[in-house]
């Protein structure tokens, strides 16, 4: 019957073509990097993987913000220099740009101001009443649990090994606290989504996929080195525009926690780590641009959401309860960067940069720094991995680490909510 012989020979053209795709992607693979489809040429104009702005989404934002405010927000928060990329008037502001020739100006608010565009996040104050016993109650959270985990923490050089001991690996840590913290804050009333959930990158793309477009910024450098930026750019910048664009397009929180540990120089050998002495807390905040980064439009683009958008007066307020919390709840010391690092102190423990997840996250993030990795009581503690209640360790009694750092933000977001949103 035709029907019948016509369903076949289309589904054979189809296996064919099928085939000849898989051959093609297979030699396309073996012999060399090859263009990924999302990958974009670079361009001096736009950071790393950075898309060019569609300037005119920030016509929604007309007559949100005084000029005092907006001139406040970006000299104490965002620019650590003068300002060189934004044309201010009493009507507005527009940002220089190359890219494009029709950039609105934002115009200022004059006497009574527009009540701002729907943006997805709430701010505590923006929250209905809360039950009783649940501050938290419908408070969407997401925790990203920074780096990656398994085989890819040797490549992120967030990994060391003593001996046969067990290794130190912070992506796999992170993602152990995470899991402890996400049924905490469930009982306190919020939705949690895991921003990683495995030990697997988020991000589709391979150092492989990235070697054409790091040999294109490194041109004429040696193969090493160009290798070793393509894998900073999966690892750094391509993995967290992933989660940037699942945080922003699909989980759209409240609040993104950013999980991390940090380290202070452990020398060039992973094997051999340099312990150190220093153990300490902060919480990294979104702010501080320099003047190479502002250069860029995109990352002017995604400064003048987070101004308008009003994101560092709940970012600062949430970030000074958890650093108390934290400097309680742990006894470590707050951090202090050396003079002349870009950063702005914005309290106790509370430092702005521009960090990469900070910026593109359109929402409050807390970015959180504590333990040194390599500092010896802290190797110990990871050494004893998870525990339920208390035991002595390295000298004291102590939690687990990971139990510690997961009350801290408890205690910290209990207390914040609890002091912000009414009761039912
Ligand atoms: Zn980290």
């Amino acid at each position: 019957m035709p029907s019948r012989l016509r369903k076949p020979s289309i589904l054979c053209s189809l296996g064919a073509a099928l085939v000849i795709g898989c051959i093609y992607l297979w030699l396309q693979r073996s012999s060399g990097p090859a263009d990924h489809p999302s990958v974009p040429d670079p361009d001096p104009r736009l950071a790393n993987l950075g898309k060019a702005p569609d300037w005119n989404a920030l016509k929604q934002y007309d007559g949100v913000l005084s000029r005092d405010e907006f001139d406040t927000a970006l000299q104490d928060i965002y620019l650590l220099g003068p300002n060189r990329h934004f044309d201010i008037t009493n009507e507005g502001v527009r940002a220089a740009s190359t890219m494009s020739q029709h950039v609105p100006r934002v115009a200022f608010a004059q006497g009574k101001r527009r009540s701002p565009p729907p943006r997805y996040w709430r701010s505590a104050s923006e929250l209905p009443p809360a039950p009783e016993g649940r501050p938290l109650n419908g408070v969407r959270i997401a925790i990203d649990p920074g780096h990656i985990g398994g085989e890819w923490a040797r490549m992120e050089e967030r990994w060391y090994q003593i001996d046969e001991t067990t290794p130190v690996t912070e992506g796999d840590m992170t993602l152990l606290t995470a899991k402890l913290l996400a049924p905490g804050l469930e009982s306190l009333g919020a939705t949690v989504t895991l921003v990683r959930s495995s030990r697997n990158p988020v991000t589709e793309l391979r150092p492989g996929d990235l070697q054409n477009y790091a040999g294109r910024l490194l041109s004429g450098a040696p193969e090493e080195k160009i290798v070793s930026l393509s894998e900073r750019m999966f690892y750094r910048t391509a993995e967290i525009r992933a989660r940037a664009s699942l945080v922003n397009n699909t989980i759209r929180p409240d609040i993104v926690l950013c999980l991390h540990f940090n380290a202070e120089d452990w020398g060039p050998h992973p094997e051999k780590p340099r312990f150190s002495p220093r153990n300490h807390f902060h919480i990294i905040l979104h702010g501080a641009y320099l003047d190479s980064e502002i250069a860029h439009e995109d990352e002017r683009f995604e400064l003048m959401h987070k101004i308008f958008q009003g994101t560092h007066e709940e970012e600062a307020a949430l970030a000074g309860v958890l650093a108390s919390s934290f400097l309680e709840a742990t006894g470590l010391p707050a951090y202090l960067y050396s003079i002349g690092r870009p950063t702005k102190r914005v309290g106790p423990a509370l430092w702005a940069r521009n960090l990469l997840a900070n910026r593109l996250y359109q929402c409050p993030v807390l970015f959180f720094e504590p333990y040194v990795m390599n500092n010896q009581e802290v190797y110990e503690r990871i050494q004893s991995g998870d525990y339920e209640g208390k035991r002595e360790v390295a000298g004291s009694i102590k939690k687990s680490i990971y139990r510690e750092y997961r009350d801290a933000i408890l205690i910290g977001l209990k207390t914040y909510y609890e002091s912000r949103r009414a009761s039912e």
